[in-house]
This record gives structure tokens, sequence and C-alpha cells, in this order.
């Protein structure tokens, strides 16, 4: 999200913006699948309209009844939350599949290099993936940052996140609106995907652990991993678990929020949740920000010439 955000108001203004992303759809954690022929939210479930930049985003998705009125200010998105980050690369120069393995300054800005091989060049460099994994890559392309930086930037931190997608033969029962948030136990979150209006068939339920099973479990098998999560989530449906499928989310919701909406050093750029607060909404701000940023930046640069 904050990356699309930010390369759509680059776009907007004339830029020429290239998106890499290691992803096979785009997306990232705003995540939808289809197994075993139901369709299934797998990360971000809803978005709320309560940072203001975002919710100029999204008005459009709303008017065009991409995303609707859900449950209190929550929107959900029939579509899947994958096919709102399908309608934002559109017009964008974006190759999926490129896990970006190295990067480089030089004389004219940076240099990304992916697995591929392929070298991609720009006068900026926007990272968005989760802060621990920007740091991960600039180590490995020995890009050295100042000790304030780091120090920042190091504190960047994430809850895990296990969740379960299970098909259900039977009746599923997650709430009125088609979800449960359970206060207690080892389950944060039950959504039933043909209620939500992303799934044609019913029985697909997404299953989020908390933060604190999620842990527990983090590197115990995904067969007894699956079984406590299918067993603790036992009140939410009669009859069988016909298939299930297993995702860990290493980084999927900050535990911090930095003090700044993006992380700026020249012209390479950090922006993510973890600084425009942990939803989606909050990623798009602060990739809004990281843009305005650099446009400022380009401006400057210019006026000195
Ligand atoms: C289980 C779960 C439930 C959630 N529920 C909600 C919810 O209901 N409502 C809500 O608002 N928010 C929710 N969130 C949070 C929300 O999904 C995130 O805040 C938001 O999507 C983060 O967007 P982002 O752009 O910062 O990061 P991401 O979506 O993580 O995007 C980072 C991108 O970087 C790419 N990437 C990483 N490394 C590389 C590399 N080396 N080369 C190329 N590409 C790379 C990834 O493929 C990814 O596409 C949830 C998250 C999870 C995991």
């Amino acid at each position: 999200m904050s990356g699309l955000a930010a390369a759509g108001a680059l776009r907007n203004a004339s830029w020429h913006v290239t998106v890499l992303d290691k992803g096979r759809v785009p997306g990232g954690r705003m995540a939808t699948r289809t197994f075993d022929d139901g369709r299934f939210d797998y990360g971000a479930q809803f978005f709320t309209l309560r940072d203001e930049a975002f919710a100029t985003l999204a008005r459009p998705w709303i008017e065009a009844g991409q995303a609707v009125p859900w449950n209190e200010k929550r929107y959900r998105v029939p579509g899947g939350m994958r096919s709102i980050a399908e309608a934002m690369q559109e017009g964008l120069d974006v190759r999926l599949s490129e896990r970006v393995a190295r990067v480089r300054q030089t004389a004219g800005g940076w240099e990304a290099i992916a697995d591929s091989g392929e070298k991609f060049r720009a006068a900026s460099l926007l990272l968005t993936p989760p802060v621990p994994q920007s740091l991960q890559l600039l180590a490995a392309s020995q890009v050295e940052l100042n000790e304030g930086d780091w120090a920042l930037l190091e504190g960047a931190s994430y809850w895990k996140c296990i969740t379960v997608l299970a098909r259900i033969d039977g009746q599923t029962h997650a709430g009125a609106d088609g979800f449960a948030a359970p206060e207690r136990g080892p389950l944060q979150w039950v959504a039933d995907n043909f209620a939500k209006g992303v799934s044609r068939l019913p029985g697909c339920l997404t299953i989020h652990a908390t933060r604190e099973f999620s842990e527990e479990y983090w590197e115990r098998s995904a067969s007894e991993t699956a079984e406590a999560v299918l067993a603790a989530a036992g009140a939410y449906f009669d009859g069988r678990v016909r298939s299930y499928y297993l995702h860990r989310w290493r980084y999927a919701e900050p535990a911090v929020q930095l003090p700044v909406p993006f992380h700026s050093v020249g012209t390479l750029v950090f922006a993510g949740d973890v600084f425009g607060g942990p939803r989606i909404g909050g990623a798009a701000a602060s990739g809004l920000a990281a843009a305005a940023h650099l446009l400022r930046l380009r401006g400057e640069q210019k006026s000195s010439e």
C-alpha cells in the first residue's frame, strides 16, 4: 500500500516510477488468495478512513462500490483486499516477482539489482518493505547509514501473526456481520469470507491467532499449529474442516509507531505502516508523505541549479 500510494502520487506529478515487488501479486499484507475453490482475505481484513490523506485516496473505491461500509467505521472489499492493490497499480510500471537483492548508490542516484539480475536505475530510492527487511537489504548491499539513522530505524519492531484459512463442510457462525473479534483466548479474529462477499462459496473462514499464540507457536510444525488454531475456532463452525492453509506473518503489525511520517537520508527514503500507523491507512499516509518529500526535494534541487 505504502509503495503504490507513493508511486501513484509521483506519477501524478509526471515522474517515471518503477515499483519492484518480490510478490507474484501486488498488495503485500493486503493479501487475498484462492484455495480449494474458496477465496480468502488472509492479511488485512478491512480498512477505516481515520487517516485523512488515505480517505481521499479511498473515496473513488467507495464511490465505485469496490469498497463498501461493513461494520461501524470499517469498510470491506468484496473483490478481496488485493483488488485494491490491483486497481492502484493500473497505469504504473509495476514489476512483480522482482525481489531486490542489493542496492547501490550511483553518481546519478540509486541502482537496485534484482534476483533476476535485472538492474533498475533511478534518481531516488523509496524502500517500503517492513523496516527490518529494508535494513537487511542495506546491510547485504554494504550501504552505510550514520548512527542516528540506524538508531531510529532499528527501533521498528513488529508483532507476528499466524493465520489459518479453513474450508468448512458445514455451517459457520462468525457473528451477525460475518466476523468475530474474541477478547480472550488464542484467537484475535475470525471472518467469514462468504459473508464479506469475497468468496462465492460458503464455509471459508480466515482465523488470525493472537500475538502471544503466534509467538509461542512460531517454530512449531504447520500441522500442530493449525490443529491448535482450528480447535480454538471450534465455536465458529459446525461440521468438518475439509482443507486448510497456514500462513506465518513475520511482520504482521508494527509494535511501535516511529515518531516521523517517513525517514529520509538524502534521496534514500523509508516509508510504511511503522511510520504512519499500524493499518492500511497509516501505510498509505506514510507513502504519500514520502512522495511529497521527494517532490519537495526535487523542487529544491531544481531551484538551486
Ligand atoms: C494478519 C494481518 C491482519 C491485518 N489486518 C488489518 C486490518 O484489518 N485493517 C488494516 O487497516 N490493517 C490491517 N493489517 C495491517 C496492514 O495490512 C498493513 O499495515 C499494511 O498493509 C502495510 O502496508 P505497507 O505498504 O507498509 O507494507 P506491506 O504491505 O508489507 O508491503 C511491503 C511490500 O514490500 C515487498 N518487499 C519486501 N521486501 C522486498 C524486496 N527485497 N524486494 C522487492 N519487494 C519487497 C513485499 O512483497 C510487499 O509487497 C493487517 C496485517 C496483517 C498481517
